[in-house]
């Protein structure tokens, strides 16, 4: 960017960081200096968003700033780390400063509630776009993978699911719609906007997890990577799948029928819950040591099924793309295909 740059990156970007936060060099420089301690490893990972693919061109930039945050926090938490440093490239069409602060609130708020440092990036012109590089340090050998889970293992999810499909579904039917309450509405867009990352539960989950992912594309979808790479199936009970007060009101309400929530809580995205796996005999430790944590409001997590034996999930009941899934959904002991529950959009 032209002139403007420097300030602009003085202004609104540069902090003053510390050889605590183990941050030698910071912003100012060519690159960053970053002490990793000997018996660590460093855990990278990289998430764009572009205006008008994964945001509203006139989405809040509060919330856009505390999201591009949010979601590589997210992958830090599915690995186990302890999220340290960031580096956020961000083009932008025009210096507004007003957006720019706002953009900047959101961003630092959730950085320095998890004692996040901003250390580098870059600031260009061109259509509104940010791509955030979030770094974390996890015990060496000790990173939280998708490749270890077993038969037998329980499978937990953090949170609840499906808020964040349906803040999208109203975001997408825009003003006129009045198919949810107007809290509710709220809720939802709430859970896609100011998602939450699971940073403290990752930290319990060294050492009691055998796998771990972060749920952005929908429950079926991030299991799947799980059990694709850790070569087993997987049964989940409908049941005990986990839903916010706003997703059971607007059930009581017959606004949602339960097939069309299971719908958005499988197949919907933008959760960001955790799921994990935990061998069966940790898991009343695991537990134990999630009810020692009072002070973290944010543990919550949910038995929802097991790992089985590698196969293809066949039943006469399986129509559509779950009869060769390697899940099997069940409701009250029987099989549900929740791909045929016919969730439509626009009925
Ligand atoms: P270079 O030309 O060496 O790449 P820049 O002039 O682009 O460096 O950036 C100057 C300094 O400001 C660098 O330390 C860079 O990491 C930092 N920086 C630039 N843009 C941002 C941003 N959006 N957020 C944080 N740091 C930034
Ligand atoms: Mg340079």
């Amino acid at each position: 960017m032209s002139q403007g740059e420097f300030d602009i990156i003085k202004r609104y970007f540069q902090r003053s960081t510390n050889k605590v936060d183990g941050v030698e060099i910071g912003i100012g420089d060519d690159c960053a200096i970053l002490d990793v301690p000997c018996d660590h490893q460093l855990a990278v990972t990289t998430d764009s968003l572009v205006s008008g693919v994964h945001f509203f061109e006139d989405v809040d930039a509060y919330r856009l700033g505390y999201k591009s945050l949010a979601v590589n926090l997210s992958d830090l938490a599915a690995m186990g780390a302890t999220a340290k440093w960031v580096s956020l490239a961000i083009t932008l069409p025009k210096i507004d400063e007003v957006w720019l602060a706002e953009f900047c609130r959101g961003f630092f708020a959730l950085a320095d509630k998890y004692n996040v440092k901003l250390i580098g990036g870059d600031t260009t012109k061109g259509p509104l776009s940010i791509t955030v590089s979030a770094k974390g340090l996890v015990k060496t050998g000790q990173a939280l993978t998708r490749c270890n889970a077993k038969i037998g293992d329980v499978i937990f999810v953090s949170g609840c699911l499906g808020d964040g499909a349906l803040g999208l579904l109203v975001k997408l039917l825009a003003t006129e719609t009045e198919l949810f309450t107007k809290d509710n509405q709220q809720a939802f867009v709430n859970a896609l906007e100011l998602t939450e990352p699971r940073l403290h539960l990752a930290k319990l989950l060294v050492g009691y997890a055998s796998s771990c992912i972060d749920i952005s594309d929908g429950l079926s979808q991030d299991l799947s990577h799980i059990l694709n790479k850790s070569q087993c199936s997987a049964e989940i009970t409908l049941e005990n799948l986990p839903f916010s007060d706003a997703i059971l009101n607007e059930i009581k309400l017959d606004h949602l029928s339960l097939s069309q929530v299971w719908q958005h809580a499988v197949n919907g995205g933008d959760d960001y819950e955790l799921l994990f796996t935990i061998p069966a005999d940790k898991v009343s430790a695991f537990k134990a040591l999630l009810n020692t944590q009072s002070k973290y409001d944010d543990l919550a997590c949910y038995e929802i099924g097991k790992i089985t034996k590698q196969k293809q999930i066949e039943c006469e009941k399986l129509t559509t793309a779950s009869a060769v899934s390697s899940i099997l959904f069940t409701y009250l002991q029987q099989p549900v295909d929740v791909n045929s529950t016919g969730w439509d959009h626009f009925k």
